[in-house]
């Protein structure tokens, strides 16, 4: 069972979303405006925001990174009916965890969520060392020396998988398969979410093989 704020302004959308998760056996609030989401925020974080990009008082696009400031580990699904790539990928980059596009069915819907509590419960107590760095897994927090280091899940999975197989060389498929698994993702998202790392953890920590893969420097 999660905590979940679905945060939606098309009430049929948000009945049928929550009337879904709740079958699931999820506890459901909701919020109809940015305002309303934070609101509830400040009354408590939840495990997981269900979050529509186009809202009556601006654009959630713009409220990812306070969100991620104020409740680290929630998990962020954006709603979002813009379909171009450009658009979602500075979606991630800007903190959301997971997107389903609309129109889509909440059956699907329910299926992310409930990957995300398999993902985050199948994650117990434990820490990943590597050099400098410390890979807190029930954290979801990456430790360089002392200093914290914010991740996505994506990220977070990328690095518990590269943590793991520390001397090997991942290329992007295995990392595809393994992060994304049956996702219909393109291989280049691989490399946008590398860059990002990259810029997070510094070169010199994450190596690329030029023509093969990834691994931990
Ligand atoms: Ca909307």
């Amino acid at each position: 069972m999660a905590h979940i704020l679905v945060v939606e302004d098309e009430k049929d959308v948000s009945d049928v979303v929550s009337r879904y998760l709740k079958l699931d056996s999820h506890e459901v609030k909701t919020a109809s405006s940015i305002q309303e989401m934070y609101d509830e925020l400040e009354k408590g974080c939840v495990d997981i925001i269900i979050l529509d990009l186009m809202l009556p008082d601006g654009d959630a696009m713009d409220e990812l990174s306070s969100i991620r400031f104020m409740c680290p580990k929630t998990f962020v699904i954006v709603l979002t009916a813009l379909r171009e790539d450009r658009d979602k990928i500075l979606g991630l980059e800007m903190g959301a965890d997971d997107y389903v596009t609309k129109p889509f069915n909440p059956r699907e819907l329910v299926a992310r969520v409930r990957a995300i509590i398999r993902r985050t419960s199948m994650f117990a107590e434990r820490e990943l060392v590597h050099k400098d760095m410390k890979l807190l897994v029930n954290e979801r927090t990456l430790l360089i020396g002392d200093e914290p280091v914010q991740l996505s899940s994506k990220e977070f999975e990328i690095l518990l998988l590269l943590f793991e197989n520390p001397k090997k060389v991942f290329t992007r498929a295995e990392i595809l398969d393994t992060v994304w698994r049956d996702e219909d993702r393109s291989d280049r998202i691989v490399d946008v979410y590398m860059s990002l790392l990259r810029k997070k953890l510094g070169k010199e920590r994450l190596v690329t093989i030029h023509g093969v893969g990834y691994k931990l420097g």
